[in-house]
């Protein structure tokens, strides 16, 4: 047997960072990221067969628990046909109808491998169907690693947004603009002053790449509204919040009708599944249909696609997330009890399965300048000593957390018993 830190000085020799994805280093946390062998409802198992509570389900898809008996029962009866074909396969149209059913504001959607290629294919459709290039998005939301996406706002927040990575040329940048999350004035002016130029705007109805944030009453009404009135398409990524805060998503959850709707996560059911999706017209656009050109040779993969039939079935069912939503009220209300008892500053935030935990003295964080005013070391210290309790969080105070239909009562009291002893620890 060898231990997460061994795995770890391995896999950093051949892969950068020692990890797939840069989240996962657990960067800022001050220890090496654990190494996990398998998993099976609520819980994680490491390579030295630790037990963890998880409230990461794999950054979202896992909303029924992990290793779902239902989900791979039906990756495993397809898994004798073969993995791949190249050619429709009847299972993408089951899975466009579901689609299409659970979000009745998308009339037709094409599957991709991944959120990000979502986004960008959106993005592109965006410009493509309104012969404009200008993109708005909002700070500390986070669409996937899609050049057009990867920019911070301009010293003004009008001015010219910059690339937030090496690798992403200016001249790309610059057609996209950075507005602060909830603020409605800004979107306002920026609309007033170019709102004819702009191609769409993207969006996460919740954010949950800056902790969570939900929007504040109004927002995503007057992203609707200065669409509507010059023209620009308005992009909703679901990619997290889709079947998660509520079955039909933030849109049903907030009654706001987009344009474009970007998937993921949920909808492959853990496996490499994106989808986006929308308007009639404005999908006719995309290729071989229209002049805007996308593709993908796994994209519709009949193993994805079964996976996240069985899943997004499986959700379906009435109550599922009412009761998910209840799971997480009374995980976030026994934190704040515990945090007040200990004299911490700490708040949640949440959205249907999804929350937040700030360590604050504020009473409400609405965009990212307050979400990173929190307190930094306090989370790290919170997160190290969840962990020792056998507790998994995500290893970053900007991520949101997810709760699945197999965490019950006495996990939750599990983490809240942790939660309590570590609260009172730091107090002290
Ligand atoms: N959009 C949102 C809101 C996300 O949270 C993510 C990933 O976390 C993405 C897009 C990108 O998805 P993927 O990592 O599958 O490319």
């Amino acid at each position: 047997m060898t231990t997460s830190q061994q795995q770890f000085e391995r896999a950093s020799r051949r892969i950068p960072g020692g990890v797939n994805s840069p989240v996962r280093a657990f960067k800022g946390m001050g220890q090496a990221p654990v190494f996990m062998k398998r998993a099976q409802g609520p819980y994680l198992f490491d390579v030295e067969e630790r037990r963890y509570i998880d409230y990461v389900g794999s950054w979202g898809p896992m909303i029924t628990g992990h290793a779902d008996p239902d989900v791979l029962e039906a990756v495993r009866s397809r898994v004798d046909d073969g993995l791949s074909f190249g050619t429709p396969t009847v299972l993408e149209s089951d899975m466009a109808d579901l689609i299409c059913e659970i979000m009745p504001s998308i009339e037709m959607v094409r599957m991709v491998s991944s959120g990000t290629e979502a986004t960008m294919s959106a993005v592109r459709l965006a410009r493509g169907y309104t012969g404009r290039d200008r993109i708005v998005k909002f700070e500390g939301n986070y669409h996937g690693h899609v050049d057009s996406l990867l920019v911070k706002a301009g010293s003004g927040a009008l001015t010219h947004g910059q690339p937030s990575s090496p690798g992403i040329p200016a001249s790309l940048a610059e057609h996209t603009i950075t507005l602060s999350y909830n603020d409605i004035e800004g979107v306002r002016e920026c609309f007033a002053e170019m709102g004819d130029s702009i191609a769409g705007v993207i969006v996460e109805p919740v954010a949950g790449n800056m902790n969570c944030i939900p929007p504040s009453p109004g927002f995503l009404e007057t992203l609707r509204e200065v669409c509507d009135d010059s023209g620009a398409v308005l992009i909703f990524d679901e990619v997290m919040t889709g079947f998660r805060v509520a079955l039909g998503g933030a849109q049903a959850h907030y009654g706001i009708t987009p344009d474009l709707t970007c998937l993921g996560k949920i909808v492959g059911g853990g496996m490499p599944v994106g989808a986006f999706g929308g308007r009639r017209d404005i999908m006719e656009q995309i290729s071989p249909l229209g002049p805007v050109y996308q593709a993908g040779t796994l994209a519709g993969n009949p193993l994805a696609m079964a996976a996240g039939i069985a899943l997004l079935d499986k959700i379906r069912e009435p109550g599922f997330h009412q009761r998910l939503g209840e799971r997480v009220e009374q995980l976030c209300e026994g934190l704040e009890r515990h945090a007040r008892e200990a004299g911490i500053g700490l708040i949640t935030q949440r959205a249907g399965g999804m929350f937040g935990v700030f360590f604050t003295d504020q009473i409400r964080v609405e965009n990212f300048a307050a979400a990173t005013g929190c307190d930094a070391d306090a989370f790290r210290r919170f997160f190290t000593a969840m962990l020792t309790h056998g507790v998994y969080m995500a290893p970053s105070p900007f991520e949101a957390g997810f709760m699945s239909s197999a965490h019950e009562q006495e996990h939750i009291e599990k983490t809240l018993e942790a939660a309590r002893t570590v609260l009172t620890e730091m107090a002290g």
